[in-house]
């Protein structure tokens, strides 16, 4: 079978890196034109300054990403692309970089990414998440052709965004058995690397889970490099199986029936000790590690109704049905999804 892998160029973390933005797009054969997306708070906090110093010896125009709806993203490629950029970075969180590699995979012009957050995956996988009318949509793009990760500007990011990262990294361990379950069950295509790879990172968050609770810089360089390792992980496997299985589906369930309650990485946190659960795994160990980091572990501390875990339990398998999962093709019963949520603590525990 022929398997074609796609990866980045460069990946450059530590503290005040962005300074060298300008310098690294050159090497990377940029010409005057930048077309930059972001987010308005970003805009005003880091990027005018970027554009006036490291990025100053290139015409630049920014584009602000209201939302990651699949409009948005087709309403900013056009203007990207009228702009005619020699090159796309994204500044920001998972709204601005999710535009630009639409942008990018639309128009044909490669992308740097600047996290500003740890608070997710995305940040180097080449998968965009768009909101559609009723789900998210995963589309298949390019890697960035880099990844500048300043610690300096990661560390002025709340503490919240920046642990949820590790709640997205700990949902490997579930992700990982689900799609060794679809290789053994349906003979879906695994990658035993790309696995590994994944699990790598979910490993590293479980081991430091201690230094990544502190926000200090040095728990966020452990964060920014999970999270650029599970990326890899997608660009390898060509897929996003490594790093999105039951728990990923249980929170995009969650956001259906509870209008998107939490943060994406809580959300999936919160699933792999389900899931974990029902794989039979040391569930108990995710659970306690979530704990240490500050992640929510209860239905209460996500902030949802009890009931709107139960129901997305219930409804998960059908978010999509072609990755299969250990929820199977016809997913929990209600009793089991109360029985599975009771036995976790994810419910039960309000009185
Ligand atoms: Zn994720």
């Amino acid at each position: 079978m022929r398997h074609s892998i796609d990866l980045f160029k460069k990946v450059v973390i530590g503290n005040g890196v962005s300074r060298e933005l300008g310098t690294l797009v050159s090497e990377l054969g940029a010409k005057s034109r930048l077309a930059v997306v972001t987010g308005p708070n970003v805009r005003k906090a880091i990027v005018e300054t970027l554009a006036e110093e490291a990025l100053s010896n290139f015409s630049v125009d920014i584009f602000e990403a209201a939302s990651s709806s699949v409009e948005v993203a087709e309403g900013i490629a056009d203007l990207v692309n009228s702009f005619k950029p020699s090159l796309i970075i994204a500044i920001g969180g998972g709204k601005s970089i999710d535009i630009a590699k639409y942008a990018s995979r639309k128009i044909g012009v490669n992308y740097v990414s600047v996290p500003t957050v740890t608070s997710h995956d995305g940040i180097a996988s080449p998968f965009a998440s768009l909101r559609g009318m009723e789900t998210v949509y995963s589309v298949k793009t390019s890697p960035p052709i880099a990844v500048v990760a300043d610690i300096k500007i990661i560390a002025q990011a709340p503490k919240r965004l920046a642990i949820a990262g590790a709640g997205d990294l700990i949902a490997k361990v579930t992700a990982v058995r689900d799609w060794r379950l679809a290789n053994r069950l349906k003979g879906e295509y695994y990658g035993d690397y790309a696995a590994s790879l994944a699990l790598l990172s979910a490993k590293h968050v479980l081991t430091f889970s201690k230094t990544i609770a502190k926000y200090t810089p040095a728990g966020l360089r452990i964060l920014v490099e999970g999270l650029i390792s599970s990326s890899t992980a997608m660009c390898i496997a060509g897929s996003t199986r490594p790093a999105s299985g039951s728990e990923h589906l249980f929170s995009h369930a969650l956001d259906m029936v509870a209008n998107y309650p939490a943060l994406h990485g809580e959300q999936v946190g919160l699933g792999t000790i389900i899931m974990g659960y029902i794989h039979g795994i040391d569930w108990k160990r995710i659970k306690k590690t979530l704990r240490k980091l500050g992640l929510p572990t209860t239905a209460r501390e996500l902030g949802v109704k009890e009931e709107h875990v139960v129901e997305a339990l219930t409804i998960a398998h059908k978010i999509r049905p072609d990755r299969y999962t250990i929820l199977g093709e016809s997913g929990l019963t209600r009793d089991a999804a109360e029985e599975v949520a009771l036995k976790t603590g994810v419910i039960g525990n309000d009185s």
